[in-house]
């Protein structure tokens, strides 16, 4: 079989652990880079048993030399709480850690996929949002050190490729969630899940009419395998999410009759410059990649409840 070697950052954070588990699955061997500042040894630990598995303990911003025969670029923390505790870091780990992957993947000639993001469309003025959508971005607020830094990782993407014959591929990630998610991740699914099965208050920050489309992470995985695999030509940025839209007030509904919870609403200020609506437009991923989302909310919100009760 065509066995590669993979180096996947971020290995040890929510999406990266998925990702590293199927890429073994797949019979590849892996190296995940992590420098554990919101990743977990818990989250790979059934992974260490397998002879094709290693780790390395690195921060992206520093360049690291490996011999490998693609890259999943996702180190960078992705909760607000936790992009918001060193945002000059945040932008560093972004920008730096884009630059260093590169570098690596030019001199390699290899394939490299870069985690972007729906925040590059900032607070969005169309619904729904497709690629050709620039965004609606605060370059001096205090969700810039996510949003630009993963802007200009794009532009530098996008520019090693022009320049440099670079052979790249950019996702933009929607909201995703699933098992892995740490308990303290500060994201609303796992905050509600979390909560309900404490018979916490729910905090619903704002009015709770604010939307989001949230996406289970075995989706993503498919999806990101999907692109990796097309042909050199197809760079990017395409969107990865589910497109049914949902507002907070029925995410925490739903959480709350799934968990039976007694749990109560509680309504807590707006973070500054949250966006009010996300929903992904998903023709390109189907048209280049025949790649839709299989799993619906309330299938994935049950697995992922499943989750956080073995871990409370
Ligand atoms: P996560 O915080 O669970 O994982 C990020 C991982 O990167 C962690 O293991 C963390 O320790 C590691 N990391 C952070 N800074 C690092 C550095 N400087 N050097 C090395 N490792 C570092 O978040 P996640 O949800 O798994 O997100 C993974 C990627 O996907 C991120 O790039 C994120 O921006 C992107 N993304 C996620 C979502 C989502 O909804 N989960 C949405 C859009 C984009
Ligand atoms: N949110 C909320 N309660 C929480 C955590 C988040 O109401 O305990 C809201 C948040 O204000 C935002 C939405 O849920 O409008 C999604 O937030 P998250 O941090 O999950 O992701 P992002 O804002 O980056 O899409």
């Amino acid at each position: 079989m065509d066995r590669k070697r993979i180096l996947v950052t971020g290995g040890a954070g929510f999406i990266g652990s998925h990702l590293c588990e199927r890429l073994l699955n797949d019979g590849h061997e892996v190296i995940c880079l992590d420098n554990y500042f919101t990743g977990t040894k818990s989250n790979i630990l059934n992974l260490m048993q397998n002879h094709r598995f290693e780790t390395v303990r690195h921060d992206v911003i520093n360049p690291y030399i490996v011999e490998v025969d693609e890259i999943y670029n996702l180190a960078c923390p992705a909760s607000p709480i936790h992009y918001q505790y060193n945002p000059i870091k945040t932008v560093k780990t972004s920008v730096m850690g884009a630059i260093n992957m590169l570098g690596l993947a030019k001199r390699l000639n290899i394939k490299i996929l870069q985690a972007s993001t729906s925040e590059v469309y900032g607070d969005p003025s169309v619904r729904p949002q497709n690629e050709e959508y620039w965004g609606n971005v605060n370059p001096v607020g205090i969700r810039s050190c996510y949003d630009e830094g993963k802007r200009c990782a794009e532009t530098l993407f996008m520019d090693y490729h022009r320049q440099n014959k670079v052979k790249i591929k950019i996702i933009r990630i929607f909201n995703t969630y699933g098992p892995n998610m740490n308990l303290n991740d500060g994201r609303v699914v796992s905050n509600f899940i979390v909560q309900a099965l404490r018979g916490e208050n729910i905090t619903i920050y704002g009015a709770g009419t604010q939307t989001r489309s949230f996406q289970y992470v075995d989706d993503l995985i498919e999806g990101m395998i999907k692109v990796m695999a097309t042909g050199d030509t197809f760079t990017g940025p395409v969107n990865l999410g589910n497109p049914h839209e949902f507002s907070m007030l029925e995410l925490a509904e739903k959480i709350i009759s799934l968990t039976n919870s007694k749990s109560q609403l509680v309504f807590m200020p707006l973070p500054c410059d949250d966006p009010k609506q996300r929903k992904p437009d998903i023709s390109l991923a189907k048209e280049k990649i025949g790649w839709s989302p299989k799993v619906s909310l309330e299938e994935g919100l049950v697995k992922t409840i499943a989750y956080f009760k073995t871990i409370i």
